[in-house]
This record gives C-alpha cells, sequence and structure tokens, in this order.
C-alpha cells in the first residue's frame, strides 16, 4: 500500500467522522485543491493552494467539466457523475501550468445540491514511487548486464555489450545509445559499440572514432545537450550528435574518465523524466566496468601471451628474491630452460646458486647481497653442467630493487646469451690466432689515422718488431719519414695522395730497418671513411719481398744477359706458335728475312716456306712430343732478294702439363753454302760420271749408227743391183727409225742428266731411277761382255728426293761394278762376270741392291770407301768421290747406303723410306 493511501483513508473516514459538523474545508484550503462541482461534474468553483497550478481554461461562458482537466491517458480515467464516484479514492492527473500534469488524490462529498471535490497533491508520492520503480529497473538492468558482460566469452563480448545497449535503448527509449572507451593506444575516443533504434538516426557506427572532442567535459557530471544549452556550451559535441539533443554519461574509475555513455537524439526529460543522475552514472557504470574490465583483463592476456612467448624463445624469464623466505621464485619458462623438474618454480637461493657454473657462484651471491643494498645487479654466469662435451651455456642475469624497507622487492631478468658467448669466444679465439698468424708472417698490419689531411702512424701490428725493429713510439713527430729509402720518398707521398684521392693504393718501396738495412716491402693499402664520406684511417699491409725483389733483379739480369748472349748470337734464335707464328726473332733472323727484330713477332714463318716445305714442316712439328721435343731437319725457304736458302734447323717444343704443344724455341743456321757446294759436287760428280760414262756413251751411240750403216749399205747395195723390193726397203727404213730413236733417247736423257737438280725434292718412282740408269748404261756394259741381270721390281713405291740423283748413285754403283770386273777378267780369261740390280720392300722402306761378282772389296777397307777421295784406282782413273757422293745423296733423301760382300762380291745396298700415299701430293 501506497504510504499516500493511507493519508487519504483517513482523510476519506474524515467527513463521515464529522458529518455532523463542517467539513474541514479551511483546513484542506492551504495544502489542496477544493472544486465546487455540480451533479454533472462542472466546476461551479476552486480554491485551495494548488487552484494556482492547474491550467487555465480557454474562458466561457459554460462553466468547465471537470473531466476536462483530466489529462488524456490518466491512471485513473473519470466517467460518469459526482454522485458515482461517491465513497471512492479519486486518483487524478489534472492538467497544470505550462504542460505540468498535478497528481492529486481525494474524493468527493455532498453539499446540498452540489459536490465538493477534495484533492490533495500527490505529485511527490507518485514521483517517489517513480523514482523508486525506475531504480529498480535501473538496478535489475544494471545487473543483469554487467553480470552478462563478465560473464561471456571473449569473442561474444561485442555481441553481449550491443545486446545490453539494446535493452537500454528499449527500456528507456533512447533512439541511438553508443558507448565510448578511449581507443588502445589512448589516443582518443572511440565508440566501442552502439544501437540504434529503427527508426532513429545512424549517428555513429562501431569502430567511430571520435577525436577529442570528449576530452574537454569534466567526466563529473551527466551532461544533457538540448537547444537551451549544452549544444552550444559544447560546440565540439554538435558535430558528434548531430545537432541533435543527447545525454552524455560519464563512467570513472581508477584512471580518471575511462567511459562516455551517449545517447543521441534523445529528449531525456520527455522519456526518462524519473531517471535521476546517479541512475545514469550507475547503468554507464554497470556497462563500462565490466567491459573495461574485460578488455583490460584480455589485453593483459595478451601481454602474458606476448611475454611468454617471448620467454620461451628466448630461453630467458624474469625471478625474484623472496628475502624473507631466502628463495627465488622463476618464471615457468626460465625454470624449464633450466631443467627445473616441471611445475618448480620456487627454490632456495642455494639452491639457485647451485645450477651456477663453481667459477661463477661466489661472484653472483656477493652480487646478490649487494642488490639488497639496492646496487643493480648484472652478471654473465654459467651454468653448472655435469656432462662433459656439452656446449657451455651462459646467462645474463640482471635485477634491481623495488621499493624500500618492508616493501622493497628484489627483481630480475635471466637471459641466454650462449649464442652470442659463444661466437664472441669464437670469434677472440680466431682474432688470437689472426693476431698470432700476423704476428708470425712477415706481414705487418699498420693503421694511419687521418689528421687534417695528413696520414700519421697510429697502429702496427706485433710483427713490425722482428721485421724492423722499430715500434710505433719510434715514428713520433715525423720520425717515420726517415724510415723510408731516400730515393723512395717521392713514391711514398706520391701514395699518401693516390690513397687520399681513390681510396686504396699499391705500392713498393724500401724501409730502413733499425740495424740500417734496406727492405723492399708491399705496401696494400685502403682508406677508410665516416657516413659523411670523410676520411678517418688508413689500414694497410707491408708484406717484405725483399726476397723476392732482388731474386726478380737476378732474373732480370740474367734474362738481360741471356738476352744478349741471344741478339749476338751469329745463329738465327726464334719461338714460335705451332700455327708458326713467330713470338720473337733475334737479329740475325731478321737480317736474312730482311726486316727489324722487332716486327718479327706477329709475322707467320711459313710466308718463307713454300707449300710442301710447309706441308713438312708442320708435319715434323706434330711428330714433337714431351719424350722427344727436339727435331733437327734441314728447311728450304725462299727469302727476299735470294733464290733459296738452305737452313739447318732445331726445333724444341715446349709442352703444358697436358702435354699440349705450347710453343717452339728453334736455333737455325745458313746451311745454303754448304748446300750449294753439295750441290756442286754432286754436279762436278755427275759431270765425272757422264766423262765416265764417254765411252760407254760413244758406244751406246756408236752402236744404233752402226746398225743404221749396216742398213744403209745394204739398201745401196740392193739398190745397185737394181734389186730391191719395197717390203725390204721398208724393213730398213723402219730399222733405222728404230735405231734413230734410241740414238735420240740416249742423248734426251744425257741432257736430263747433265742438268743441275731441282732445288725441291718430289716424289718419285725408284723404278724409273733404275731404267734411267739402264738407257744410259745397259748397251755399253753389255757390249763389254758383262752379264746385266735386272729383275722387275714388281711393285710401286714413291721416294722423295731427285730421280737424276738416285740415278747419278746406280750409275756410279754400276761403274764400280764394271771397274772391278773387268780388272778380275783382265787376270782371269775364262771369268764369267755379271751385275745383278733387284729389289725389295716392307712397310716403310725400300731396299735396291747393285751387286756383282767382281771378288768384293777387301773387308779392312770396307769401312773407308765412303770417304772423299778414297780410291784403289790408279791416278787419272779413280777421283774417289763415287761413292761418298752417292753416300751423301742417299742420305739426303733421307735413307743409308751400306756395303757388304756378298759370295762371289760387292753387294751395294740403297735403302730409302717410302713415301705414305697420304702424303703424296702431286
Ligand atoms: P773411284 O771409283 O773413283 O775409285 P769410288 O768412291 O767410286 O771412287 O770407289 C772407291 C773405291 O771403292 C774404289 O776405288 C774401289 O776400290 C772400291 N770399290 C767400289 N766399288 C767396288 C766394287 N763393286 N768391287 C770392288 N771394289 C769396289
Amino acid at each position: 500500500m501506497n504510504p499516500g493511501d493511507k493519508l487519504f483513508g483517513r482523510f476519506l473516514a474524515r467527513p463521515s467522522q464529522s458529518s455532523e459538523g463542517r467539513p474541514p474545508v479551511e483546513a484542506l484550503q492551504g495544502i489542496g485543491l477544493l472544486l465546487v462541482l455540480d451533479e454533472q461534474g462542472r466546476i461551479l468553483a476552486s480554491s485551495g493552494q494548488l487552484r494556482h497550478a492547474l491550467a487555465q481554461l480557454p474562458p466561457s461562458a459554460e462553466p468547465c467539466d471537470l473531466v476536462d482537466y483530466v489529462v488524456p491517458g490518466s491512471t485513473q480515467a473519470l466517467e460518469g457523475r459526482p454522485a458515482d464516484w461517491s465513497g471512492q479514492v479519486l486518483d487524478l492527473q489534472l492538467r497544470g501550468l505550462a504542460g505540468k500534469t498535478l497528481y492529486l488524490r481525494g474524493g468527493v462529498q455532498r453539499q446540498g445540491e452540489q459536490w465538493l471535490l477534495h484533492l490533495l497533491d500527490i505529485g511527490d508520492l507518485v514521483q517517489q514511487r517513480q523514482q523508486t520503480l525506475n531504480r529498480e529497473q535501473c538496478q535489475v538492468l544494471a545487473a543483469q548486464v554487467s553480470e552478462q558482460l563478465r560473464l561471456c566469452t571473449m569473442s561474444r563480448l561485442q555481441e553481449v555489450l550491443h545486446d545490453a545497449l539494446g535493452d537500454l535503448a528499449r527500456c528507456w527509449r533512447i533512439p541511438c545509445v553508443g558507448l565510448a572507451l578511449l581507443d588502445e593506444q589512448e589516443q582518443g575516443w572511440m565508440i566501442q559499440c552502439c544501437y540504434h533504434a529503427h527508426d532513429a538516426p545512424r549517428l555513429w557506427h562501431d569502430g567511430q572514432t571520435l577525436g577529442s572532442g570528449l576530452d574537454s567535459l569534466g567526466g563529473n557530471t551527466v551532461l544533457r545537450l538540448n537547444q537551451i544549452h549544452g549544444l552550444n556550451e559544447h560546440p565540439r559535441l554538435q558535430g558528434i550528435f548531430a545537432h541533435r539533443e543527447g545525454l552524455l554519461v560519464p563512467y570513472r574509475d581508477d584512471h580518471g574518465v575511462a567511459a562516455w555513455l551517449l545517447c543521441g537524439d534523445y529528449p531525456v526529460q520527455q522519456h526518462a523524466p524519473g531517471l535521476l543522475e546517479r541512475d545514469w552514472l550507475m547503468l554507464a557504470a554497470a556497462l563500462a566496468g565490466p567491459l573495461l574490465g574485460r578488455l583490460r583483463e584480455y589485453r593483459n592476456h595478451l601481454q602474458m601471451e606476448r611475454l611468454d612467448a617471448l620467454q620461451g624463445l628466448l630461453g630467458a624469464g624474469w625471478w625474484e628474491l623472496l628475502a624473507d623466505t631466502a628463495e627465488v621464485q622463476l618464471a615457468s619458462q626460465l625454470a624449464a630452460s633450466l631443467d627445473l623438474p616441471e611445475g618448480h618454480t620456487r627454490l632456495g637461493v642455494e639452491a639457485w646458486l647451485e645450477l651456477m657454473h663453481p667459477a661463477d657462484r661466489a661472484e653472483l651471491a656477493s652480487r646478490l647481497q649487494e642488490l639488497k643494498l639496492g646496487k643493480p645487479l648484472l652478471l654473465c654466469v654459467r651454468l653448472h653442467q655435469s656432462e662433459p662435451g656439452v656446449a657451455t651455456r651462459w646467462y645474463r642475469l640482471q635485477g634491481q630493487a623495488l621499493g624500500r624497507g618492508a616493501q622493497q622487492r628484489l627483481v630480475g631478468f635471466m637471459l641466454d646469451i650462449s649464442d652470442i658467448k659463444n661466437q664472441q669466444q669464437q670469434a677472440a679465439a680466431a682474432h688470437a690466432r689472426l693476431d698470432n698468424l700476423i704476428a708470425s708472417s712477415p706481414a705487418v698490419i699498420y693503421v694511419q689515422r687521418y689528421v687534417e689531411g695528413a696520414l700519421l702512424p697510429s697502429f702496427f701490428s706485433a710483427s713490425l718488431q722482428p721485421l724492423l725493429g722499430w715500434t710505433l713510439e719510434d715514428c713520433n713527430d715525423g720520425q717515420w719519414v726517415q724510415w723510408i729509402h731516400p730515393d723512395d720518398r717521392d713514391l711514398y707521398f706520391q701514395r699518401c695522395r693516390q690513397l687520399l684521392r681513390e681510396g686504396s693504393v699499391h705500392s713498393r718501396y724500401r724501409l730502413q730497418d733499425r740495424q740500417g738495412n734496406f727492405h723492399w716491402v708491399l705496401d696494400e693499402a685502403r682508406l677508410l671513411r665516416n657516413d659523411l664520406g670523410l676520411p678517418v684511417e688508413a689500414v694497410g699491409l707491408w708484406l717484405d719481398v725483399t726476397e723476392a725483389t732482388l731474386a726478380a733483379e737476378q732474373v732480370r739480369q740474367s734474362e738481360e744477359r741471356y738476352r744478349i748472349l741471344v741478339e749476338d748470337s751469329p745463329a738465327m734464335i726464334c719461338r714460335y706458335r705451332p700455327d708458326l707464328t713467330l713470338t720473337f726473332g733475334n737479329r740475325p733472323l731478321a737480317a736474312y728475312l730482311e726486316c727489324a727484330a722487332q716486327d718479327l713477332p706477329g709475322s707467320n714463318l711459313g710466308q718463307w716456306l713454300s707449300a710442301e716445305q710447309r706441308e713438312g714442316f708442320e708435319r715434323r712439328l706434330k711428330l714433337l712430343s714431351p719424350e722427344f721435343p727436339v727435331s733437327t731437319a734441314e728447311i728450304s725457304l725462299q727469302l727476299p732478294g735470294r733464290e733459296h736458302a738452305w737452313w739447318v734447323w732445331s726445333d724444341r717444343g715446349v709442352f703444358d702439363e697436358q702435354g699440349q704443344l705450347l710453343e717452339i724455341q728453334a736455333v737455325g743456321r745458313d746451311n745454303t753454302e754448304v748446300r750449294r757446294s753439295q750441290q756442286q759436287l754432286t754436279q762436278s760428280a755427275k759431270m765425272a760420271t757422264l766423262g765416265e760414262m764417254a765411252t760407254g756413251l760413244a758406244h751406246e751411240i756408236n752402236q744404233p749408227l752402226n746398225v743404221m750403216r749396216m742398213a744403209i749399205v745394204n739398201v745401196l747395195k740392193r739398190l745397185g743391183n737394181g734389186d730391191i723390193q719395197i717390203d725390204y726397203l721398208t724393213d730398213k727404213l723402219n730399222r733405222i727409225d728404230a735405231q734413230v730413236q734410241r740414238a735420240a733417247r740416249v742423248v734426251d736423257h744425257m741432257r736430263v742428266f747433265g742438268r743441275r737438280s731441282e732445288v725441291e725434292q718430289r716424289p718419285f718412282n725408284p723404278a724409273q731411277a733404275i731404267e734411267g740408269t739402264l738407257s744410259l748404261m745397259a748397251e755399253g756394259m753389255r757390249g763389254k761382255g758383262l752379264d746385266l741381270r735386272i729383275s722387275e721390281l714388281g711393285f710401286e713405291v714413291q721416294v722423295m728426293g731427285f730421280v737424276d740423283q738416285l740415278e747419278q748413285v746406280l750409275i756410279n754403283l754400276l761403274v764400280n761394278a764394271r771397274d772391278a770386273l773387268l780388272e778380275k777378267r783382265e787376270a782371269q780369261n775364262d771369268f764369267k762376270p755379271w751385275i745383278a740390280i733387284h729389289g725389295q720392300r716392307d712397310e716403310q722402306r725400300v731396299r735396291l741392291w747393285v751387286e756383282d761378282n767382281g771378288g768384293g772389296i777387301d773387308p779392312r777397307l770396307l769401312e773407308r770407301i765412303f770417304e772423299p777421295f778414297f780410291t784403289t784406282k790408279p791416278v787419272g782413273v779413280g777421283t774417289g768421290l763415287g761413292l761418298s757422293v752417292s753416300y751423301g745423296i742417299i742420305e739426303n733423301m733421307g735413307g743409308r747406303l751400306s756395303v757388304s760382300n756378298g759370295q762371289e762380291g760387292a753387294r751395294f745396298c740403297i735403302e730409302l723410306p717410302i713415301v705414305p700415299a697420304d702424303q703424296i701430293t702431286r
């Protein structure tokens, strides 16, 4: 029951108690409203305080009806007439001034013809009730919302918030409601979530940033925005609220204003007149409090996760020294990385120290004591590892004291730095090795500082001392330039300028050591610049190259000596590539080739060789090998301005590791004169042979002449007798013709034979020489009664040389045989002299034998008969040149002439190399 009901209960009871007395109109007049009504319920008169609060009805002649004063939609509808209302408690809501509603309660009482309506103002009671209702509703909603926000899963948080805003909006008829939070970086405000009624303007959206428009508000009270105030006072809010009415409810926590509940397009007075400021604050708190809690909790959770992951990855973690229990609390990841049993994150300080390497324990213990006194801790420690061979694990241990006195906490961090430490150790070891190496090497590493354009020594590696005996102190005050050889100083200064200009330099100069000896050093320097490109220092290396330099000098000198030797040598010396391109030729060679020595490199030796010579030359080079790198031959050249030159030419091949011919070094000697005299000798020998053969030849020609003469005599005789037949004459004339041809052939061949030999050798068939020889000799021999036993060769081969020269050899052998045979026949009458010629071949060679039965050569003379001028014949008969010239000819053809004694006489053998078929060009 309402407190007002009691009051009215009493009030309504009173008339019956005082029905016989005057109604307590006066008593009521002061506090309420007294209306005098007629039977129809029209107001005849009014009195009481509230009279002035009633709305003025338009004046009319007729008194107005009470019903017209009743606010439409009132809790209690007024129907019928006053007589019907008698005995009832009337709750009336009458129209007041300025659109206000008057909440009145009372009843009617008859007074004669009229009715008195007594009404008391219960506005306060109604409002109080309304507020109580509102508050209850608010509390229920707030409790429900905050519980939902607290309990929902994180993924549904936004959805739940949205629903909560929806509930709020529906409950208090708010068209647009949003919750603004500071964004994560706390840069400005942002709509975390908003709800719009379906017919409401879309003022905001989720995630919308609001800038700093809300910052200017105090955040202590609820702010109403309407046309009268607020909107104009806060121009920055106009944008946010689209110039509409609104309500802003702050939420404060220990960080200050942390959220705003925004109600847009909201005439709050109209829609929720009963809600008090504290109700709004409660609603905002119910929404924002749990939400912020959840969000902060979530952020913390993420942070923790990140931290955990980081600690796990780094093998690191925090620790806290619990001074009162002498224990250490470790982050779980750290405990795991220290190989503590799972879940074991707290251990005694002593046990913790036990985990460290014995070498580091005492230091750590002492530092922990210092930490308690407030001195920050920073120490690198190793873990104690009982297993040998396991890489050392290093930790960086940092700690600091937080707070003071009883509140002091000792916290720190441990970080696995094994990687860095091990690398550091490796680098240090490498460094030490390098230092060692440099110190024991003939190289000196130096650093020169750049000071205003000058380069001043600032560091030398320890190897300076053994090399030069100087130290860094010795080069103060520019002393160091004195070390440089006076002749090399210009070079050194030039090197400095070049280094500064180009950034690196490579030079070689002499430095004096403490004993006064000079060393050649190779200087490699590089300029280092700073970020701005300005020179900072030069780092360089000196390499002692004294020995190498002196050796090079010796080589140069010896090369010079050899060069002079080569240049001044009477022999022709040259180097050429396998394609016969000259790379070097000395002066004598250039003189022969009629050009300057410097023009020789690049020219081709082949240009002075005939096609055959060149072919033979190249063939000979192909036979050179690393095992047999040398070959000698006589080559014939066509030199400018000369007919032919003959050089004895020795080649030596130079090969690479794979046995590939790289170049040829050759020495040549001009053999033209020797060759010429040889040719002349051959020629004279040939002439001598011809002379020898003169008698034979006379016989050779005489024979056909005799035959012809006989034929002519016979013909003439027949002609004289007149007895001549045409057949007979024809026969004789044919015979004469055959003899003329025979004589002509002999003469012809003699002419050919008498000619000088060709300059170059040609391939020919040796049978041709045998035939030529016989054409000159056969008749003469037979005429002397010698039996010529000539065997057909029966094979075709080619040998290289001159056919007339082989003929000459054969003639010499035949003439010698003839002489021996005739001599023997003189002594022995029944002697039957014969000469045999026969031949034989194998793969490489052809052999021709000339044998006779003249008794042979005295074995003691066998070795000497090829000597020039050796003869057993009487003076004027033998020249002693025949066999020696023949020997030379056969040797020149690459063959060999030899002799032995057969059963009946001498047996000469001409052995000649066969030219392979594929090498015969014509
Ligand atoms: P020459 O015939 O002018 O003496 P050669 O050099 O031709 O000069 O011969 C040298 C010597 O070899 C001859 O004097 C001779 O004693 C000897 N001789 C050469 N051929 C024969 C032969 N077939 N039988 C015996 N002796 C020979």
